[in-house]
């Protein structure tokens, strides 16, 4: 069996199997590319209830902070992927040293586990361009008031890891609400601080990259997020051309750099004097490249597989402008399932839907149209899924 010098298959044999660690709608899919290529996908899950299980992925039941069932999940797959960073680091490595292939490998994917970690191994890189936020550990309350006291109020504090769709951010505007967030004695999360950015605009960049050094990168993505979620994105951002070449710049030098196999969403903030500043990294398929699916040659779930299973990368050009909306579980809205009909009824929608029950916040699904405009897509796009998300 040809192989890229870390046991992958990349000589067209067997195609084998991938495990993923999760089994949400990033893991469903990836397994729906799966499927045409022949590779089986197979998922850590809560339960059979998991969008990736619905979808006919081979689940193993048991949760991502137990070794042993990490170890049953990657037994005999040909590589381990992550839809989620909530994996301890540290299994990642034990996993690697009993032989298993873990992509991305665990010193890259800590970088989209620890926020602070990331922040200041990016700023040691010393990548051209490549700038991040005023930012600082955090203890105790009165390191907040004090890194505050020196950059100025509002700051945001923000969780380390652990937390996705804003949940772990705040924005804090003066001492007396720091209590509120950040506890005196301890407590189980650990705490970063932040300058407020005047955010002028938030960009993605979708990298897909193989082991052997091989990366392709997506046209930037403009997204726009509510409550610290993101809740729509056009493709492409629409931003200038040379600040576009900036972000994708940044973005590739970054990936190289840390060494990061499979996808990489690369998140920006543009700021109002046009400066790029880096906030995260995610080391999977991201909401930011959902619309990949239909509006890009090879979709990141594609490009997913084939960057860890060191395959052939996929062209990443753009058929058209697009844009995606997310459906999201509204108080007083609906499960989704039952308007598919009605959104289909507005032209050139592609309607994705997770396989999950509704609940107020959920991103139950997304949205996404090809049109002439970013500005049309979008528009029709957003017609479709406020459909869906009706009662
Ligand atoms: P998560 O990992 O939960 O997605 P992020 O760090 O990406 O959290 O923050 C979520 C959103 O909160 C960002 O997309 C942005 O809109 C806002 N945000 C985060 N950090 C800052 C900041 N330093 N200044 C201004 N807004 C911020």
């Amino acid at each position: 069996m040809g192989s890229d010098g870390h046991g992958h298959r990349d000589d067209g044999g067997p195609a084998g199997v991938v495990a993923m660690v999760g089994a949400g709608q990033l893991a469903r899919m990836t397994h729906q590319a799966a499927v045409d290529y022949g590779v089986t996908l197979r998922v850590l899950a809560h339960g059979a209830d998991d969008p990736a299980v619905v979808a006919g992925a081979e689940p193993v039941y048991g949760t991502a902070t137990s070794l042993d069932d990490l170890t049953v999940l990657a037994d005999g797959a040909d590589v381990l992927t992550m839809d989620h960073e909530l994996v301890p680091n540290d299994h990642l490595v034990a996993l690697e040293r009993s032989g298993h292939h873990v992509r991305p490998g665990p010193a890259a994917f800590r970088l989209s586990q620890d926020k602070l970690a990331a922040r200041s191994v990016l700023e040691a890189l010393g990548i051209e361009g490549l700038a991040v936020p005023a930012h600082a550990e955090v203890c105790r309350p009165k390191d907040v008031v004090a890194f505050a006291e020196a950059h100025g109020w509002p700051v945001v504090v923000k969780a380390r890891g652990s937390a996705y769709d804003g949940r772990g951010v705040h924005v804090v505007t003066s001492p007396d609400a720091v209590a509120a967030v950040v506890p005196e004695e301890g407590g189980d999360i650990a705490w970063m601080v932040e300058e407020h950015v005047e955010l002028a605009a938030e960009v993605a960049v979708v990298v897909a990259r193989r082991s052997s050094g091989d990366m392709v990168a997506y046209p930037v993505v403009g997204t726009r997020q509510e409550d610290g979620m993101c809740v729509e994105l056009v493709q492409p951002a629409p931003i200038p051309d040379e600040l576009a070449r900036g972000a994708t710049g940044i973005a590739t030098s970054v990936v190289e750099a840390v060494d990061a196999t499979g996808i990489v969403a690369v998140e920006l903030f543009v700021t109002a004097d046009g400066t790029l500043l880096l906030n995260e990294l995610a080391m999977r398929p991201h909401n930011s490249g959902h619309v990949t699916i239909e509006a890009s040659e090879t979709s990141q779930f594609h490009n997913h597989l084939r960057a860890v299973l060191g395959w052939p990368l996929g062209p990443t050009d753009q058929r058209s402008p697009a844009a995606t909306v997310n459906v999201i579980g509204r108080s007083g809205g609906g499960d989704p399932r039952r308007r598919v009909a009605d959104a289909l009824g507005v032209p050139g929608a592609h309607v994705h839907l997770y396989g999950k029950g509704w609940r107020p916040g959920r991103k139950l699904g997304h949205v996404t149209v090809l049109a002439e405009t970013t500005e049309d897509a979008l528009e029709r796009a957003r017609v479709a899924a406020r459909l869906l998300e009706e009662a």
